[in-house]
């Protein structure tokens, strides 16, 4: 079996090929990422990066596919993939709509059906799926987003979420009032790593986060004087600290045993050695996928889009518009057949 996945949500247009076969299985990313020349991701700037470069990542996808089936001795006549995986949402409107419109041009060329991925559940299925855990608690750390979600009856369930802003958003507005360049992220973990505590608010409300405060707070620090590494190390220490409190707090009302992390901002070495500290102080398994499957990617879109499509569920065409609102706790968990937390 293989599908063709399509991501294209804010900053990455990306395609992919999953393949799975009797002897294993396999994902191939073609990524183009949209670098803003200064600021943040501008809606405007990011769709017209998708209507450039959607089309090239997915020729290459295609091409990759091909070859893919040849050596399986398939019918060169037939579609190289059995399905074809776009992200629905939640993300940037004018992106959604050019990946959407990509993806179903594309299932029609082909002759085969279309699945609707939610973009968030996806962040939490790649690990799920690369960790063979059964039952775990996700924490979804990215751009735009954060929260934390367990499975219960056939939906995953927000059991925190942010209150405000999305993580990785938040730092990297801190850094442009830094003048540095999109992401920010990665810039301070750099510079974290010479810096020294000084005093950030910290809030968490029950299960929930909030991020915006913090962020003024780094930003009036540095216009005071403090240092750069100073305050990039507190950023981190805090923010970090809030959702490994929520993620503890969430294993332990749901008696779960296993925590997956996903999001771009799960790239970074300090946030998963406080979340596998705390996973091993409580005896509970860890796992962060490899980079690649962190950060927005279409390998999650087509691991999840091939089980969707083992599990019948597909989209018609008409049905197949975009959702930039769309919350991970409305898609019908079609693939898992367990009740287990
Ligand atoms: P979403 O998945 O919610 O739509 P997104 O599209 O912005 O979010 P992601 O790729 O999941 O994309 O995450 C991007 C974010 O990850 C950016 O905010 C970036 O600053 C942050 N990030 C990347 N690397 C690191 C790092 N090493 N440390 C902290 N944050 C990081």
């Amino acid at each position: 079996m293989r599908i063709l996945g399509i991501e294209g949500t804010a900053w990455a247009a990306s395609a992919a090929v999953y393949e799975r076969t009797d002897s294993g299985e396999s994902v191939v990313i073609e990524t183009d990422a949209y670098e803003p020349d200064s600021g943040g991701i501008h809606p405007r700037e990011a769709a017209e990066h998708m209507r450039e470069a959607i089309p090239q990542v997915v020729e290459r996808a295609l091409d990759i596919a091909r070859e893919q089936a040849a050596d399986a001795g398939e019918d060169p006549d037939e579609s190289p993939v059995d399905a074809v995986a776009f992200s629905r949402g939640p993300g940037l409107g004018p992106c959604l709509r050019i990946v959407a419109t990509a993806a179903r041009a594309l299932a029609q060329r082909l002759d085969v059906p279309l699945v609707g991925v939610n973009h968030m559940v996806a962040h939490l299925e790649i690990g799920r799926h690369r960790s063979g855990f059964s039952a775990p608690v996700c924490l979804n750390a990215s751009g735009a987003n954060a929260h934390i979600l367990g499975y219960r009856n056939g939906r995953y369930r927000v059991l925190g979420e942010t209150m405000d802003t999305g993580v990785g958003n938040a730092i990297d507005k801190f850094t442009r009032h830094l003048g540095w360049s999109h992401p920010g992220g990665p810039k301070v973990e750099k510079r974290a790593k010479d810096g020294e505590y000084i005093d950030l608010p910290y809030v968490v409300k029950g299960m929930d986060f909030s991020f915006s405060g913090i962020m003024s707070a780094a930003k009036q620090a540095i216009d005071d004087g403090e240092a750069v590494e100073d305050v990039c190390y507190s950023l981190q220490e805090n923010i970090f600290a809030m959702l490994t409190e929520v993620a503890e707090r969430a294993l332990s009302l749901t008696d779960a045993d296993e925590l997956v992390l996903g999001g771009g901002v799960g790239q970074n070495e300090r946030l998963r050695e406080m979340l596998g500290k705390m996973c091993d102080q409580r005896g509970a398994d860890f796992y962060a996928p490899e980079p690649r499957f962190l950060r927005d990617n279409a390998g999650m879109i087509a691991v999840l889009g091939a089980k969707m499509y083992d599990a019948g569920d597909t989209i018609p065409i008409e049905d197949s518009r975009v959702r930039p609102d769309f919350r991970p706790d409305e898609v019908d968990v079609t693939w898992r057949s367990d009740e287990a937390v």
